[in-house]
């Protein structure tokens, strides 16, 4: 029988997960506020956290004080870093290592998102480091990869985030959990989302990845996400797909309302 891991229910059912980017928005006093007032409309709704994970993605400065709030209240909801150095220690100015993520219980982080790779020039190989580094500390990656418009008139759909993919596992081979989030360049803030059916088309490729490189169990377990553009209107024909298992959702993550509504993607299945 095959053994099922952290984020199945049973063998080959994953865990949904539903992570909310805030990117460069909500100081931590407004961070605290907004998980107390997120908890709470998740319990008004019953959310199951065993069948829907949810994640907020704070700025660095607010992490300590979302910690505090999840551990002091005991709640179900997740936080990661929005990314992390490629170095462990050092002389490396403005820059946060995973161990200081690690001393935070910080589950989780985004590494190779496109604001990064295009604005910082992060590249293949700085993101390989940093997958590596959260690795080393027990800090599950969120690797994000995906393609410009450009790069999807040039190449296809999945070249482009299939070899981004391969290059951020490149230093992660004793990795034992990632999560992917599969996110078209085009579809981030623009309002125009892939289609579900394109998502799930890379989706599937990025997981013969996964298993190429990290064996296919865990390629079995691994969450793979969808992000551009995610709406509470749009989330549940993502999730419909077979191999999408959730969504790293930037814009609408700021909207209380509107991020709860996305992870109850259960109650509008049928919409
Ligand atoms: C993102 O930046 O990760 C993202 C998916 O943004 P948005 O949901 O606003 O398109």
């Amino acid at each position: 029988m095959a053994s099922v891991g952290a984020n199945q229910k049973r063998a080959g059912e994953r865990v949904a997960f539903i992570a909310g980017n805030w990117k460069m928005n909500l100081d931590h006093l407004q961070a605290i506020a907004f998980v107390q007032k997120l908890a709470w409309s998740l319990k008004d709704a019953r959310h199951d956290f065993s069948d829907t994970e949810v994640a907020v993605f704070p700025p660095f400065t607010d992490l300590r004080s979302v910690q505090t709030l999840v551990s002091a209240d005991k709640l179900e909801l997740k936080y990661g870093a929005q990314d992390v150095s490629r170095h462990l220690s050092g002389a490396y100015t403005g820059e946060i290592s995973a161990e200081f993520l690690k001393a935070l219980d910080t589950p989780y982080v985004l590494v190779g998102h496109s604001e990064r790779r295009q604005y910082h020039r992060e590249t293949d190989d700085h993101i390989a480091d940093k997958v590596a580094a959260a690795v080393k500390n027990g800090i599950v990656p969120v690797i994000c990869v995906g393609e410009t418009a450009e790069d999807l008139e040039l190449y296809g759909p999945s070249a482009v985030p299939v070899s981004q993919l391969h290059a951020a596992l490149a230093l992660a081979g004793d990795a034992k959990e990632i999560v992917v989030a599969y996110e078209p360049v085009w579809a981030i803030g623009s309002g125009q989302a892939a289609t579900p059916e394109q998502a799930e088309q890379v989706a599937e490729q990025l997981r013969y990845v996964i298993a190429e490189v990290l064996g296919g169990e865990i390629a079995d377990a691994t969450r793979i996400l969808y992000g551009g553009s995610v709406k509470s209107s749009n989330i549940a024909g993502f999730l419909r797909q077979p191999n999408v298992d959730g969504a790293l959702v930037g814009g609408a993550s700021l909207d209380l309302a509107e991020f709860a509504s996305i992870a109850q993607f259960r109650k509008h299945v049928g919409t």
